[in-house]
């Protein structure tokens, strides 16, 4: 549908055309307006339904200012406008229109509002310093034959510039929203260019009113056509390396172009130049800094994932390995005890089957919790050991310390109140102290046997193993 209403644009276009479009083509004018407001209506109804809306916002922004410049020209060949400002005010809104574009193309993902505001200034300091490069030979153009061909050369520089980075965000883009959304930025930006590039190079220089036009509607209607289209299934998608790459080296592309547009404006708006050189660094500078802060922020946020069990909180099998490791190295050292607890809920299975996956879960959150309440010497740590089974690190203790320690934790899981009754946990206790020759391995086999024996002898129970104690001891 989209489509056909794109060609019947192009057909009442065509139409106005060669019936006259009027004095001094306002006409045609009418159409060149409609275009881009088509395209950035297009765009609005693309936000509202995907998930990269800021960016299609950007671009129905862009396609209003281009529509503004143009509506100005359509003013002036009403007769209604004031011919010396005309060139000045519409240059401003064609300049300004790349903006939000260059904008877009800069941003990365997942980025605080500080961020994309820094982004944002610098995006609209580089307008600034566009426009008034390409007005100090807007100026001129009647004095001077180059003028006219510099302004051309600086739009072709912009789009060129667009259609590229459009481009490669394009094709280094890994998520489906934001890689259909760089897909028709730069296939509309390659259209743009291609038609810019004729109507100022090719055509005859006063080409409103001509057939020209309707090249210029085309890159317009496409927008509007692609940006209706649902996002087609990517065919291949960039290696993650790359899509990194370019997602990180997208930042430098605002603060770069400042620089270069700065060294442009050098010698006719110096100040100017110097605010661009300034704004470049400390731009980046700034925006490096909240990033590597966020940057820092997730990556402690992980590692501290990474040592959780997500279902209890307290440590999970991994940091139970490293800590356990720390701990015997400390104690081969030190010469202290270490005592190693096994906790396993009895009867758990049958607990599940009576009330639910679900009253398990919060079963072994209760029991955590409750483990956790009574783990609270400094170096002792609690951590969930697999599914239904805890283990505590009872470090620099005794035997006696590690033996209170369970009897200590099977009475608080006993004594727990939960909707669904009592439940009980067995204990497998082992101490070593002096290891000699002995591994870790043979602390967590002697507790896993303790358990074993705890289960054995009747659950609700602690049973001890330890190098310094006859195998089989049972306490109590
Ligand atoms: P025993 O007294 O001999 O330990 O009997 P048991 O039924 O507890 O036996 P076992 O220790 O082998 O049972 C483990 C059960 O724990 C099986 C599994 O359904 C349950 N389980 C393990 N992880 C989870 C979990 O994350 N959530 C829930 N709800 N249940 C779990
Ligand atoms: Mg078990
Ligand atoms: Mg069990």
């Amino acid at each position: 549908m989209p489509r056909v209403l794109a060609l019947l644009f192009l057909l009442c276009h065509g139409l106005v055309l060669a019936l006259g479009a009027g004095p001094a083509g306002v006409g045609s004018f009418v159409f060149l307006v409609a275009a881009p407001l088509l395209a950035g209506a297009a765009c609005l109804r693309r936000a509202r339904r995907g998930r990269v809306a800021l960016d299609w916002y950007a671009i129905a922004l862009s396609m209003l200012l281009w529509a503004g410049g143009m509506a100005i020209n359509l003013v002036d060949a009403l007769g209604a406008a004031r011919a010396d400002l005309t060139p000045r005010a519409s240059l401003l809104l064609y300049v300004l229109y790349a903006v939000p574009l260059v904008f877009i193309l800069a941003r990365a993902r997942h980025e605080r509002p500080s961020i994309s505001l820094i982004d944002a200034s610098m995006a609209a300091l580089l307008g600034v310093l566009f426009f008034v490069h390409t007005g100090y030979f807007a100026n001129r153009i009647d004095a001077d034959t180059a003028a006219m061909s510099n302004v051309r050369y600086m739009f072709d520089i912009q789009n060129l510039c667009i259609a590229l980075f459009a481009l490669v965000r394009w094709l280094a883009t890994d998520t489906a929203e934001r890689r259909n959304l760089f897909r028709v930025l730069a296939l509309y930006a390659l259209a743009y260019l291609l038609s810019a590039g004729y109507i100022n190079h090719v055509a005859s220089q006063d080409s409103f009113g001509a057939y020209n036009d309707l090249l210029i509607d085309l890159p317009f209607l496409l927008l509007g056509v692609l940006a209706l289209r649902p996002a087609p299934h990517a065919r291949f998608l960039p290696s993650p390396r790359l899509a990194r790459l370019v997602q990180a080296g997208g930042p430098i592309i605002l603060p770069l172009l400042l620089l270069v547009v700065g060294t442009l404006v050098v010698d006719h708006a110096r100040p100017l130049a110097v605010a661009g050189f300034v704004v470049a660094t400390l731009g980046f500078g700034l925006r490096s800094t909240l990033l590597q802060a966020d940057l820092l922020e997730r990556q402690a946020a992980l590692d501290q994932l990474a040592r959780k069990d997500a279902l209890t909180g307290v440590a999970n099998r991994r940091q139970f390995d490293t800590v356990l490791q720390a701990e015997w190295n400390r104690m081969r050292r030190s010469g202290a005890g270490l005592g190693l607890l096994l906790v396993d809920i009895d009867h758990f299975k049958a607990f599940n089957d009576a009330h639910g996956h679900p009253a398990g879960d919060r079963c072994l959150q209760a029991v955590a919790a409750a483990l956790q309440a009574n783990v609270r010497r400094a170096g002792d740590s609690l951590a969930r050991y697999g599914g239904e089974e805890f283990a505590v690190i009872v470090a620099d203790s005794t035997l006696d310390d590690t033996v209170l320690l369970a009897e200590t934790l099977r009475a608080a899981v006993e004594t727990l109140a939960l909707p669904e009754g009592t439940i009980t946990i067995s204990i497998g206790a082992s101490f070593l102290q002096n290891p000699g020759m002995a591994d870790i391995g043979k602390l967590l086999a002697e507790a896993d046997t303790a358990l074993y024996a705890a289960k054995h002898a009747g659950r609700n129970r602690v049973a001890v193993r330890t190098a310094l104690v006859a195998p089989g001891a049972a306490v109590p």
